[in-house]
């Protein structure tokens, strides 16, 4: 039974079960997602520039991802949150410089990961990385996801709920104190 309180289809969720769908949207009902989400998730980062997060998203490919292409540009993007199926991109453009043609590689993720839990940000940034070797989400790039993050179609599945959070409720304060007291 879906909580009377949602009455459009959670759209971030449409790949998912329905039984699953609307657990999620008896939890928006009851107003218990977002203390779920930060029940779940207290481990937050501080990348806050374009700077931080090409040196984060460059440790992670030299650590899975060494002998592909280096990686030219990684930038927070604020148009990209609107994009329902756009979180963050990933580019190579080609040109020819010389006599040789150089690739581009550019890897934009949306500003609304600047406050996030660290895993959220690691499942973008792993996902735009997999981009780097496999165009298509088939099972080849989620294989190459689940190589750089264990858990990836778990985190995918919690990003898409606070999204989903966003769309109905509202960004999360992440680091307000949560009802115990405790500062996360
Ligand atoms: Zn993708």
């Amino acid at each position: 039974m879906v909580s009377a309180a949602i009455n459009e289809p959670l759209k971030y969720l449409t790949a998912y079960p329905q039984p699953l769908q609307d657990k999620v949207a008896q939890l928006i009902g009851k107003g218990e997602l977002g203390s779920w989400l930060r029940h779940k998730y207290q481990d937050l980062h501080d990348i806050r520039t374009d700077k931080a997060l090409f040196d984060y998203v460059s440790e992670l490919k030299s650590e899975f991802l060494r002998k592909a292409d280096p990686l030219n540009k990684v930038a927070f993007d604020s148009k990209l949150q609107v994009i329902a199926h756009a979180l963050g991109t990933h580019t190579a453009i080609s040109r020819v410089q010389g006599n040789k043609l150089k690739a581009k590689r550019e890897i934009r993720i949306a500003s609304l990961f600047k406050d996030v839990p660290l895993a959220f940000l690691n499942m973008i940034a792993v996902h735009e990385l997999a981009h780097i070797k496999e165009k298509a989400h088939d099972k080849a790039f989620y294989q190459l996801c689940t190589y750089m993050a264990p858990d990836y179609h778990q985190l995918e599945f919690d990003v898409r709920l606070y999204l989903t959070h966003i769309d109905h409720i509202g960004p999360l304060q992440w680091r307000v104190a949560s009802p115990s007291g405790n500062q996360i």
